[in-house]
């Protein structure tokens, strides 16, 4: 009789690294999507995966893709399902990769500032291990408690201070990748190179679907000599984004710049609302002049354009609460369907997509909140991050319902000429749009090299290709 995937898996690794007790193959189901969530209470709960395997080296990982590659079956990796998108979601036939014990340092030089994590390291361990020399990683995604480095890189995913530390393909220098085929690839660590295009770029937003990602190299910083905070009023939304598409273009990075709407000032901080003006906070931080001459030259141009100055307390409160969230679970227990959806826009689109999606928004059925702020700013545009909640009449509804606000955002979104995704990425919830964001073109070359690296289609099959 032919073994089972998890009696090879058991030879090749050691029964202690494939897990199949019910509680640990129930507890990686599925990532944080909302739908995933509703799915579980409304009794329709996604299978269990045929086993977990959690590797604690690179060979293992090997042993593991290849075993999956004989035997076509599916593996899917795991970091620590914070993603929101449904990247995560398995049937009774895959094999889980868990990235969870592959956590080491192996590498921390405070002469050429990298450091090389493995995958399964905690974000928020990183950025200790780092903090610890004086360093840091300056990528801090409001999931770094939840998430891991290998995940960040999977998913494309933005920090807090992104404006001016970028985004995690700006502050990754170098790749180690298990190949579907088995092979191991290295990317080089050298600050660049003219050596045709970027492999790493390959696989950072790759979804697991390309390979699995074993270890990390970042490009750290010192810490900053100096951090200092401010915050306007903006009569508007449309005034809030001339701001600070004024500051940024006139120079000025002030590595946090958020801009809320009126709904959101008065959800997040109600003792600051004024009238119905927009609210744009700003962290400055780096070398005490510098920090400085920003606060003063942001000051200026704000007076400039008629935004005044509001209490930095919000700040200051955004700052210790920033990563404070409760999850979907409570609302969604009391019939409210709820989500947020980030996009992504230039400066002379941005304005109407607020506009037109907010308006649409509003039409859903049992609609009760639709709202908005920017949290990434560009010399050439901005995201914008929708939350929407709405309370059917009929629980029945709570799924179709969620369709229609994603299918409103999207479609409203690329009618406006902005883009689909700033940091979540694609998953599952919005495969559907991506040939409309990159092009029937686009889609086929990413099918092709899907295609050629892994013939069989064992890594995440259903997530990012549209029809993969
Ligand atoms: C409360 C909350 C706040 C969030 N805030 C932010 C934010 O500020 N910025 C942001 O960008 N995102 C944010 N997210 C989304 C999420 O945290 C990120 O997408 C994160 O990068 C996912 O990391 P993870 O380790 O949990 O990955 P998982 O959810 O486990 O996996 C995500 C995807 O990556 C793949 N994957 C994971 N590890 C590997 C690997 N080693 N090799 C190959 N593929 C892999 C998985 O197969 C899956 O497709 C937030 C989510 C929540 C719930």
């Amino acid at each position: 009789m032919a073994r089972s995937i998890v009696e090879i898996l058991k030879e090749a690794l050691g029964g202690e690294k494939v897990l199949t007790a019910k509680q640990v193959l129930r507890e990686r189901r599925h990532d944080t999507w909302a739908l995933s969530i509703l799915d579980d209470m409304q009794g329709r709960p996604a299978p269990a995966p045929c086993c977990v395997v959690q590797p604690s080296e690179t060979a293992d990982v090997v042993a593991v893709v290849n075993a999956c590659r004989e035997n076509r079956t599916p593996l899917v990796p795991f970091g620590l399902g914070s993603g929101v998108c449904g990247g995560v979601r398995v049937d009774s036939d895959t094999v889980l990769l868990d990235m969870g014990n592959m956590t080491r340092v192996r590498l921390l030089d405070k002469v050429n500032l990298l450091a090389t994590f493995e995958a399964g390291l905690r974000g928020a361990d990183a950025e200790t291990i780092a903090a610890r020399q004086g360093l840091t990683l300056g990528h801090y995604p409001q999931s770094i408690d939840i998430s891991t480095v290998g995940g960040w890189v999977a998913t494309r995913s933005a920090g807090q201070f992104s404006t001016a530390y970028g985004n995690i393909e700006d502050v990754v220098v170098g790749l180690e990748v298990v190949l579907p085929s088995g092979e191991i690839l290295v990317t080089r660590q050298t600050p660049r190179a003219s050596t045709g295009p970027d492999l790493k770029n390959i696989f950072i937003g790759s979804e697991g679907t390309l390979g699995v990602m074993t270890a990390v190299t970042f490009s750290l910083r010192w810490k900053p000599e100096k951090r200092a905070v401010s915050a306007y009023y903006a009569p508007d939304m449309d005034r809030g984004f001339e701001l600070q598409q004024f500051i940024i273009q006139s120079g000025w990075y002030p590595p946090v710049m958020r801009q809320y709407d009126f709904m959101e000032v008065k959800r997040n901080f109600p003792e600051q609302t004024r009238d119905s003006d927009a609210l744009i906070i700003m962290v400055h931080e780096g070398p005490n002049s510098r920090v400085d001459v920003e606060k003063k030259a942001c000051a200026m141009l704000a007076a400039d354009m008629g935004c005044d100055p509001a209490p930095v307390e919000t700040v200051h409160r955004w700052l210790e609460e920033r990563n404070h969230v409760t999850g979907f679970e409570p609302l969604l227990e009391k019939g409210i369907i709820v989500d947020t959806i980030e996009v992504a826009a230039p400066w002379d689109r941005i304005g109407l997509i607020y506009k037109s999606v907010i308006r649409s928004l509003g039409e859903v059925e049992g609609i009760r909140a639709a709202s908005s702020h920017s949290s990434h700013c560009y010399r050439s545009g901005l995201n914008l991050y929708f939350t929407f909640a709405a309370k059917p009449d009929d629980r029945a509804k709570m799924a179709p319902i969620y369709n229609e606000c994603w299918q409103r955002t999207m479609e409203e979104t690329l009618a406006a000429g902005g883009g689909i995704s700033h940091h979540h990425g694609i998953g599952r919830v919005r495969r559907e749009w991506l040939s409309r964001e990159l092009g029937e073109p686009g889609v086929r070359l990413l099918a092709d090299l899907k295609h050629t690296l892994d013939p069989y289609h064992i890594m995440n099959p259903g997530v990012l290709l549209p029809h993969g």
